[in-house]
């Protein structure tokens, strides 16, 4: 096993099935999808750090258990169109296309959303789509998706996100309030949306109409 397999195993034992995450599709993906060639070359060592790490523009790539805790709460079964709001390095992205069918990601940092499709491609990724934009509003032309994963801060769900989901689908959104920030999960039922809150957690803001 390279050191990076076995570094993964670890992480995949150690921060997440340890720390409460049960669902094995997710654990088997993050067991695969090699983190380290997301991080930028002078990063390799951490990737699998229990922390988050900086990926360029001021932007991080979050720590493995809330990109697993975001992944669980969005309830994949493999048959699911997915919306993704940042890109960031395309490490998430990457791991939807492994539980779903088919992944529209949006990302307003041109240069990240570069170098995601870098590394997409070094990681075979063909179900996703990237996008260069303000993602708060969505992708109304590809709407409904049957899952919403926001990897940046908003002040509230943005409406916009929630109009584009699907009867019974699940949005997870880190959501600021003041100083706290929480992993909030929204699951729709017609008109009415279900929320939970999964964990404090602390991601960069988002930027855009529906965001900061
Ligand atoms: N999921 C990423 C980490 C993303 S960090 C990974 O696995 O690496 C959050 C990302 O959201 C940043 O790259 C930031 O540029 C992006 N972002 C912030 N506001 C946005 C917006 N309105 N639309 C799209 N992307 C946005």
């Amino acid at each position: 096993m390279s050191d990076f397999a076995a570094q993964r195993a670890r992480m995949v034992e150690h921060q997440l099935r340890e720390r409460g995450i049960e669902d094995e599709r997710v654990l088997a993906a993050m067991g695969e999808v090699p983190r380290e060639e997301f991080v930028g070359e002078r990063r390799r060592e951490m990737a699998y750090a229990d922390a988050a790490l900086p990926i360029g523009s001021e932007q991080t790539i979050s720590q493995p258990w809330i990109v697993a805790a975001i992944l669980q709460a969005l309830e994949l079964q493999g048959e699911e169109t997915v919306l993704e709001i940042g890109t960031g390095s395309g490490y998430s992205t990457c791991l939807l296309g492994r539980l779903s069918e088919h992944v529209v990601s949006v990302e307003r940092h041109a240069g990240l959303a570069r170098l995601a499709a870098e590394h997409l491609r070094t990681c075979r990724a063909q179900n996703v789509e990237l996008m260069v934009g303000d993602g708060s509003r969505g992708v109304p032309a590809r709407a409904p998706f049957d899952a919403i994963a926001v990897h940046a801060a908003a002040p509230a769900a943005p409406p916009a996100l929630l109009e584009q989901l699907a009867d019974g689908g699940r949005m997870v959104v880190p959501v600021a309030d003041g100083s706290e920030e929480m992993l909030t999960v929204l699951r729709r039922r017609g008109n009415e949306f279900e929320t939970v809150a999964l964990a404090p957690c602390r991601f960069v803001p988002l930027i855009g109409a529906e965001g900061f």
